[in-house]
């Protein structure tokens, strides 16, 4: 593990009048974001709508090291949640890896390096994999279901947030 050089973390503080720069500049980062760099992102913090009011769906920072094999968001309630990339991939939740209807289930195979993120409006990460998949999109309030930390691990249930 010689590339976990990369993540000085900041605490994002944001001003209200930043907001929506911050958030411009976040999807710009992504897009402009080559393949071989290491992916992180500072999440801007709720935009005010009322709608993302739940500090333990807010994430304040994701980090994902290229190279590395677990992602890890930082969340406004303080909580880190380590999120390995098989957990992320095998819990794609687009439609052609769940189908349709049903309860979210683990589909095991696909390419797990992460390539790409993407901020989806103000709700949600879209990854793309080595492979090319990206239909996935995750809530914040999903992908904080699926955290595997030590305290999380135990009562693990994909798509629901207690
Ligand atoms: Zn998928
Ligand atoms: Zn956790």
């Amino acid at each position: 593990m010689a590339n976990v050089t990369c993540s000085a973390i900041v605490t994002a503080k944001r001003t209200v009048q930043n907001l929506r720069i911050t958030l411009g500049a976040a999807r710009k980062m992504a897009a402009l974001r080559r393949p071989k760099l290491h992916a992180s992102a500072r999440v801007p913090r709720s935009q005010g709508a009322g709608t993302m009011s739940d500090p333990r769906i807010e994430p304040t920072m994701v980090k994902a090291p290229h190279g590395a094999r677990t992602m890890e968001i930082e969340w406004a309630d303080g909580h880190k949640s380590v999120l390995p990339h098989e957990i992320l991939r095998g819990y794609c939740p687009c439609a052609v890896c769940q189908g349709h209807g049903g309860t979210i289930h683990f589909v095991p195979g696909g390419d797990l390096s992460l390539r790409d993120i993407q901020q989806v409006g103000n709700y949600a990460l879209q990854f793309t994999w080595g492979d090319q998949h990206d239909t996935g999109i995750y809530s914040f309030r999903y992908l904080r279901s699926l955290c595997q930390c030590d305290a999380c691990k135990p009562t693990f249930s994909p798509g629901s947030v207690p």
